[in-house]
């Protein structure tokens, strides 16, 4: 037992392994030395190519394939002198993770060993990849998938420990052209909102603008534990969460881990990962302990959406391996303790002109200011009619565990705009400025200047799924383990069609009564039919999902709920018109994420059933007959000792061994029953039996392990508790 259950951590043999000295390197220079960047291109490509691939690079346009030798070539020769033997495509399936397969520079002139590295191995690669999910798309022969190189994110490094591997990010696609990967409809959907952003801004006098960008910060919660902890914990090993554990004395209840000092462990395992990220050009800025003991937070400076996403996606990979040679593991899971908060990742996002000028920024001046609330109220109008699809690119059976649970946003979606921006917003759909302003004329965008914005200074909107804080909004119902590539998908196109919606209104109008008064009627009349959607008050408060049935807003409390309609008819026609999915895409990522959703439980499931069967169970009959044979013994000794309580104690533990018992055979055949069930209309039918039958049964045999724990010999538990993996570290 001792051995599978350690408690007592040699710390000295945590400290050193995998720390590296950062010191005697300055950050800057440090920063980005192991991608193939701006610097790395300009001295090492002729001039007339180096223009040419910055321009691909901007633009997204193809590159000139009798460049692709001459960049292929410089590329291998800057990673050959960083330690590289092989180079990879790196790519994102959609099983939510990156995926590389490594080839080495390896081809031979004669028999001659030749270091070589092809434009065609860099613009195109044809991994066999037959594994990955396609939800159907890769069914038939031409459906076979290939690698694409996406100019637009830079290539960079990965070092092992023997050499090192050119990454080359890439998007995968079928030969017929679908998506198979979430890159690819990401730069689709970044491109649709540029198109319709720039049209917008053209119709409003803009003409300079040629191109807007996406921008994304990606806050990422994690939770760090004792590996040896972990490895004795299969629940943890199989599903990235316990499915069962009392509560601690100690919790949270203090929030004395909250912004805390950083333990010397976890710091050295924090410099640890910021080193590997700044070489990897990911611009991470801060670092803290987050809420629950255990769970930490690291920040990146915001960048554009696509290489904000693969840095994220490089994040969560360098957390992972780094902490192993720390000897603890990192958590990503959504909710890895019950009883204590969990992991999210906030998406920040906002918009910019290819000239830097934030779209979501109110300005100084008055056309700033018109730019800013048509942005806005279109953004809001996106939000309104597409809450659905948001809620949706969030489902996932992890957050299942976080929203809506009073630490997380609801799963309502609704968007917060702080006091003086509802104000404002307020005046527009009546007409006159409220508030301090009340009694002055009519707010006449692009003439009069909005009152001051004061940054919100309030914590309310920490509970809201969509706040609007200062200069973006803030997407915080995403969840920690997921690829921020899904909820910005969303964003991007609802955007870019209320953006469309937008220009056609004004433009229409325009030709009536000129520029200006059309603006005023359109924000007006938009804000005044989706203003619903703004929500300034407590988000975790029972009140909000009342006044959020009132409003007509949905409430899709779990994944299968969310993903019942995701690929119904008016999300194909959007994400069709967009030009971001194809219905055939569309239902087939529907299709994907209820698979995941199912297999996910089944697997939860089965490791609940073994870990109540094989490790709780027969501990708890250990301590059932300790108790008993003492209870007799005793009763043997002295007939009159008072020996109540203690037969009470063997009836409870009795009791809760038989209540589990028949809770795991409940699991057992709900499970058994899984695959019987037919998908049903919506696909969904499997994984709401899934829902309704399995997730219950497996909550009640929680219960009873949790019960029995509380009871039992503490030598005898079987499983790491809480209050070990949660704190000592
Ligand atoms: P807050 O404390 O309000 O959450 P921070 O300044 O800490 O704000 O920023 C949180 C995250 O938002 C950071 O990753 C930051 O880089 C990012 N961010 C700031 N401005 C923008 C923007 N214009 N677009 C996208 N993300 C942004
Ligand atoms: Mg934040």
């Amino acid at each position: 037992m001792g051995e599978r259950r350690p408690v007592v951590i040699d710390q000295t043999t945590c400290h050193v392994a995998g720390a590296r000295n950062a010191a005697s390197v300055s950050l800057a220079e440090l920063f980005r030395s192991d991608v193939f960047d701006d610097r790395a291109m300009r001295t090492r490509l002729p001039a007339s190519v180096y223009e040419s691939l910055c321009e691909t690079m901007n633009r997204g346009s193809a590159l000139d394939p009798r460049l692709a030798d001459i960049v292929a070539n410089a590329m291998k020769e800057w990673a050959v002198e960083r330690g590289a033997t092989h180079f990879s495509h790196w790519f994102q399936p959609m099983t939510g993770h990156t995926a590389e397969k490594h080839d080495a520079f390896l081809s031979f002139s004669g028999d001659q060993p030749v270091v070589e590295f092809s434009g065609k191995a860099l613009v195109k690669g044809e991994p066999d990849a037959s594994s990955f999910p396609s939800g159907g798309i890769r069914s038939t022969f031409e459906a076979r998938g290939y690698t694409a190189w996406d100019p637009t994110s830079p290539a960079f490094i990965r070092r092992g420990t023997r050499s090192s591997t050119l990454c080359i990010p890439t998007a995968f696609c079928s030969w017929t052209g679908e998506a198979l990967d979430t890159k690819t409809p990401l730069l689709r959907s970044s491109e649709a909102l540029s198109r319709e952003a720039v049209r917008l801004l053209h119709v409003l006098g803009r003409t300079e603008v040629r191109q807007v960008f996406t921008t994304l910060g990606s806050e990422q919660e994690y939770f760090l534990i004792d590996r040896r902890y972990f490895v004795a914990r299969p629940d943890l090993v199989a599903c990235g969460r316990t499915l069962m554990g009392a509560r601690p004395a100690k919790g949270q209840e203090l929030e004395d881990h909250y912004f805390g000092t950083i333990s010397d462990r976890v710091l050295a395992y924090m410099e640890d990962c910021e080193e590997q990220l700044w070489r990897l050009g990911v611009p991470v800025k801060t670092r803290h302990n987050e809420v629950a003991p255990g769970q930490f937070e690291l920040a990146p400076i915001f960048e554009r959406t696509s290489v904000a996403v693969d840095h994220n996606m490089l994040t969560m990979d360098v957390l992972r391996k780094t902490a192993l040679q720390h000897g603890l593991v990192c958590l990503l899971h959504e909710k890895p303790f019950a009883g204590v908060n969990g992991s999210g990742k906030h998406n920040n996002w906002s918009m910019a002109t290819d000239a830097g000028e934030n779209l979501l920024e109110p300005g100084t001046d008055p056309g700033q200011n018109a730019r800013f609330v048509v942005v806005l109220t279109a953004v809001l109008r996106a939000v309104d009619i597409h809450a659905d699809l948001l809620r949706a690119a969030i489902a996932t059976p992890g957050n299942d565990h976080r929203l809506g649970a009073n630490e997380a946003p609801p799963a309502i979606i609704s968007a917060y705009l702080g006091g003086e921006l509802d104000e404002v917003c307020r005046g527009l759909i009546a007409g006159s400025v409220q508030g301090e302003r009340k009694g002055t004329q009519a707010m006449r965008l692009g003439v009069t200047s909005l009152p001051p914005l004061p940054r919100d200074s309030t914590d309310r909107n920490r509970t809201s799924s969509f706040a609007f804080t200062g200069n973006k909004f803030e997407f915080r119902a995403v969840g920690s383990s997921q690829s921020c590539a899904g909820p910005n998908i969303a964003l991007n196109t609802i955007a870019a069609e209320s953006f469309r919606h937008m220009a056609n209104r004004i433009e229409e109008l325009a030709r009536k009564s000129g520029l200006e008064a059309a603006v005023q009627q359109v924000v007006q009349e938009e804000l005044k039919q989706h203003y619903r959607v703004v929500f300034n008050g407590n988000g975790y408060g029972a009140e909000w999902q009342v006044e959020a049935e009132k409003r007509g807003l949905p409430n899709m409390r779990n994944t299968v709920d969310a993903l019942e309609h995701s690929a119904c008819a008016a999300n194909v026609e959007l994400f069709e018109s967009m030009g971001v999915f194809t219905r055939r895409e569309l239902e087939s990522r529907a299709t994907i994420a209820i698979e995941h959703y199912e297999k996910h439980i089944a697997i939860e499931a089965q490791a609940c059933l073994d870990i109540a069967a094989t490790m709780v169970v027969p501990s708890a009959l250990q301590m059932q007959q300790r108790v008993a044979s003492s209870v007799s013994a005793a009763r043997t000794a002295d007939s009159t000792l008072d020996l109540a309580p203690q037969e009470a104690l063997l009836k409870s533990i009795s009791n809760h061994v038989s209540g589990l018992l028949r809770a795991n055979a409940a699991l057992e055949q709900v499970t058994g029953k899984v695959d019987s069930v037919g998908h049903g209309e919506h696909g969904i039918g499997r994984a709401a039996f899934i829902r309704d039958q399995v997730v219950p049964a497996m909550a009640r045999v929680r219960e009873l392990c949790d019960a029995l724990e509380a009871c039992m010999d503490d030598e005898l538990w079987p499983l790491p508790k809480y209050r070990e993996m949660l704190f000592v570290h």
